[in-house]
């Protein structure tokens, strides 16, 4: 696939996705997102041979939410290799990204950390480790992306952390299990925060593009995983990156990948490129609406996914 079709299928899909971008709600249960306009599109594809393919607003930063979940979770295996499989399970929850349930009957482990129970678990080694753990976390961002004003929206992890009783009941109840090692306010505090990160299309892109580059980064040649690592990072991204959807969004789409309430999904092609779409109008799991249909189009009219 030359870089000339690359742009020419990303300028495709922008036009057609129109009729999608109006489809979905704006996240809302952090007042914060709501403002966001539903008819927001990005879409940026990274190579790991360095070229970039833009369309619409892929320069536009936005909330990346979950996704921070991905670096969360990458940093935290890099500190602690299989040792983090005791606290944190690796299979789909087929629940509801912010759901309590399964937390009681599986003794307060998680059932993977792309899930907010999951994260927390991973927030909480992050905490053990750095001062500030969502410090460590931009500043890995940052290096990855090559862009070192990356930084977190103070207004959005505000607004977040003012209405967190959910994520604030999941992080007690795992306490009351022994799986937090640092208080449950502290660990919220950061992972509010790790949320409230603000990156483009572009930005993201570059940041994952190590995991389709064998775990380098190509952006600084900085190895961030090995490439076993790298492999099962990315199999349980393929598996639970997308929450209780990810059987259907691996179906429509075949590629590792993780989103966020904030309408982003990232998406890797191993050897090839990071794919970066945001749009935030959401679906019922919590996915971009417009995200995975744009999603699904790149990877039939390419004929490229993992299968
Ligand atoms: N900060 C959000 C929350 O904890 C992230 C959820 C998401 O993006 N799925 O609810």
């Amino acid at each position: 696939m030359t870089g000339q079709n690359y742009q020419a299928i990303l300028e495709r899909i922008h036009r057609d996705i129109t009729p999608w971008r109006t489809a979905g709600r704006v996240a809302d249960y952090i007042p914060e997102l709501a403002t966001v306009r539903a008819d927001h599109f990005g879409m940026a594809i990274v190579t790991v041979d360095g070229q970039v393919y833009r369309t619409g607003d892929a320069d536009v930063r936005f909330s990346i939410q979950s996704i921070s979940k991905l670096f969360a979770c990458t940093l935290a295996f890099q500190l602690l290799g299989d040792a983090l499989w005791k606290r944190v399970g690796r299979e789909p929850s087929g629940t509801a990204f912010n759901s309590l349930v399964q937390l009681e009957f599986e003794a307060g482990k998680p059932r993977n950390p792309f899930i907010n129970a999951g994260a927390l678990v991973v927030t909480d080694v992050l905490c053990r480790r750095f001062v500030q753990a969502e410090t460590a976390l931009v500043n890995f961002v940052r290096r990855l992306s090559g862009v070192p004003d990356i930084d977190y929206d103070l207004r959005v992890a505000q607004s977040e952390l003012a209405h967190a009783e959910r994520n604030r009941a999941m992080a007690h109840f795992m306490a009351s299990f022994g799986n937090l090692e640092m208080p449950a306010d502290a660990v919220i505090d950061a992972y509010c925060r790790q949320c409230a990160i603000s990156m483009s299309c572009v930005e993201l892109a570059r940041a994952a593009l190590f995991l389709a580059n064998g775990g380098v980064s190509p952006a600084n040649g900085e190895r961030v995983l090995d490439a076993s690592s790298t492999k099962r990072l990315s199999a349980l991204m393929l598996t639970c990156g997308t929450y209780d959807a990810a059987g259907d969004f691996v179906y429509r789409v075949g590629l590792p990948a993780k989103s966020g309430v904030g309408g982003g999904i990232v998406a890797v092609l191993p050897g090839e490129f990071a794919v970066c779409v945001w749009s935030p109008g959401l679906d019922a799991t919590g996915n971009s609406l417009a995200g995975i249909q744009a999603l699904e189009t790149l990877t039939s009219i390419t004929e490229r996914s993992i299968f």
